[in-house]
């Protein structure tokens, strides 16, 4: 039997999860052998604990083989001392867990095309993943500061970092990704202006001997920038470090339309994953029946996927997504004139 911690954290969280736990009932009740417990994060595990991130939550969140999470933080938190605020809660769960890999997926579906910012014969039937390592890079690496120079002047500098076991166990999640997908990844760096990603590259290189069937290739980051608004369909997986890839992922979701569509998932090195939407909380619609959930049920189908070995449960999910999106059902952040009905989450 394996274990789920639903987290439905604060604003839209608990909506959003609600809809996803329909979902994981009806695969309970046909024989999928799960489980799940819930606990709090964020605000609503500061006014029931006094902290974001709990000891009940957090041994939850260790047993468990997985983690579903709705989304945490919210105007009423905002005044909290820095330690207290709902998005310590995140950080501190994704340090505890050591979840190294986000994985961003980009997809239009067809009934969406319209709700892309780029023309239809650009993104229709677009399907691309970005890998961003998640706890190393720039964000990380030491030295790091703002302090005055040998002349007296203020300066500020950060470091690019990267061991070579932080690339080696990020390149080990995109080949394989890669390997269940279209077998071609692309390699995110700037290799001709820093050590640190030339070396990441080498790496790369290196990994790609043990996956001879997937087609490796390496694109500096401004192009690649370029490329994903001027060409997008060429890049099948992408994988890229904790910077690039967090202009690069939010980037790409512009492609694909509402923020309420886009699932996201961060795993650790034995596959056990923290399973979120891309979206925030969104309290201006927090109560009100009107949030998406589609993101938050996406997400349920990546933890069944990457996380539970669940591939059948995960594809079943998604194509009931598509099949309610064929139907024309809509929440207003996908609504556009022309489609039947708005169907509200609950
Ligand atoms: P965070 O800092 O937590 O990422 P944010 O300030 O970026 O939050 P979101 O909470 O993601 O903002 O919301 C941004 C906008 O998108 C809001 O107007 C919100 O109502 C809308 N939105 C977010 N998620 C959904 C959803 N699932 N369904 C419909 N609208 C959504
Ligand atoms: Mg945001």
């Amino acid at each position: 039997m394996k274990k789920i911690a639903i987290l439905p954290g604060d604003g839209i969280g608990p909506e959003i999860i609600a809809q996803a736990v329909r979902v994981l009932e009806v695969l309970k009740r046909d024989g999928l052998a799960i489980e799940w417990s819930f606990a709090p994060l964020g605000g609503a595990a500061v006014d029931e604990f006094g902290s974001p991130y709990p000891s009940l939550t957090q041994n939850l969140a260790r047993e468990a083989d997985a983690i579903l999470l709705g989304a945490v933080g919210g105007p009423q938190y905002d005044t909290l001392d820095r330690p207290l605020r709902p998005e310590r809660g995140l950080l501190a769960i994704r340090k505890d867990l050591n979840l190294f890999a986000n994985l961003r997926p980009a997809i239009l579906y067809p009934e969406l095309a319209n709700a892309s910012t780029l023309k239809p014969e650009v993104v229709s039937g677009l399907d691309i993943l970005i890998i961003r390592e998640l706890t190393g890079d720039i964000y990380f690496g030491q030295p790091r500061g703002i302090a005055v120079n040998e002349l007296g002047e203020r300066e500020a500098y950060n470091t690019m970092r990267y061991s070579e076991g932080e690339i080696r166990r990020i390149a080990h999640v995109a080949f394989a990704a890669a390997m269940k997908r279209g077998k071609k990844l692309c390699s995110v760096d700037k290799a001709n202006v820093l050590e640190t990603t030339e070396f990441w590259k080498e790496v790369m290189i290196d990994v790609a001997r043990e996956y001879p069937e997937v087609e490796l290739t390496h694109m500096y980051v401004d192009n690649a920038a370029m490329q994903l608004v001027r060409r997008p369909k060429q890049f099948d997986v992408m994988v890229t470090g904790n910077i690039f890839g967090d202009i690069l992922s939010d980037e790409a979701s512009m492609l694909t339309g509402s923020i309420g569509m886009l699932p996201s998932a961060s795993l650790d090195e034995k596959g056990k994953g923290l399973y979120e939407p891309s979206h925030g909380s969104a309290p201006d619609i927090a109560g009100k029946n009107l949030a998406n959930p589609l993101a938050t049920i996406l997400s349920a189908a990546m933890m069944l996927r990457y996380s539970l070995g669940e591939e059948t449960a995960a594809v079943r999910v998604e194509d009931a997504v598509k099949k309610v999106l064929a139907q024309g059902l809509r929440t207003a952040d996908i609504f556009e004139a022309g489609c039947e009905k708005v169907s509200c989450s609950g």
